[in-house]
């Protein structure tokens, strides 16, 4: 068996590979696994998560929906846990995009403890990302929507991670959304 840190690695760099030829939408078009990276270091740095299960999920969060990755190919090279928690976090791709976004405000709730800390993570680093910079082509209604739609999912994800949703709750307040 390999140590965490090795399990660690082998996600990062799977993720890595399958994320290489893909952006984010910000201007200046920053590599997208800085994105997974940023999730995975939020939850260990910023949430004091140990456990390798959702350190892993974390780096590999996107690359199902993202990338032509398989759960299969998950499960195969992470183990159950890691898939369970990937195909939780994955977006139907048949679905509309409206639909897909209602999904995730319906689905949050029901969520594995470990798939809520991935999701909350992700929220985290997405809002920061917008905080940041607009992406390309977007007008500040629709950053403005993103806020509030995540701010939706956020709510039925609560009492999963005290920092996490505290940080979350600044960048809500912020922009004047009122939470529960
Ligand atoms: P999208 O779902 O299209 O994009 C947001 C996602 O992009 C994030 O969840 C994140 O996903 C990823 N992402 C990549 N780079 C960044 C970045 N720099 N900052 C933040 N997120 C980033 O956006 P919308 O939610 O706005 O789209 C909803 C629907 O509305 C779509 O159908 C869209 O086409 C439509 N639309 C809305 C407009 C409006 O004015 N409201 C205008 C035009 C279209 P991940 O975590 O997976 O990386
Ligand atoms: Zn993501």
């Amino acid at each position: 068996m390999s140590s965490d840190v090795q399990q660690i690695l082998e996600a990062a760099d799977f993720a890595a590979k399958k994320h290489k030829n893909q952006r984010r939408k910000d201007p200046d078009g920053t590599p997208y696994i800085n994105h997974p990276l940023g999730v995975s270091r939020i939850l260990s740095h910023e949430a004091a998560i140990t456990d390798v299960v959702v350190l892993q999920a974390a780096l590999l969060h996107d690359t199902v929906e993202d990338t032509d990755t398989t759960l299969a190919e998950i499960e195969e090279k992470f183990g159950e846990k890691v898939r369970s928690v990937v195909a939780e976090v994955t977006d139907d791709k048949s679905l509309l995009k409206a639909e897909r976004k209602q999904k995730q405000i319906e689905h949050a709730p029901h969520c594995s403890y470990e798939a809520k800390l991935v999701k909350l993570a992700d929220k985290l680093y997405n809002l920061r990302d917008l905080q940041r910079c607009t992406p390309t082509g977007w007008t500040e209604k629709r950053v403005e929507e993103y806020f509030i739609w995540a701010s939706q999912v956020v709510a039925g994800l609560r009492g999963t991670n005290q920092a996490l949703e505290t940080s979350l709750d600044a960048l809500f307040k912020q922009r004047d959304i009122l939470t529960g």
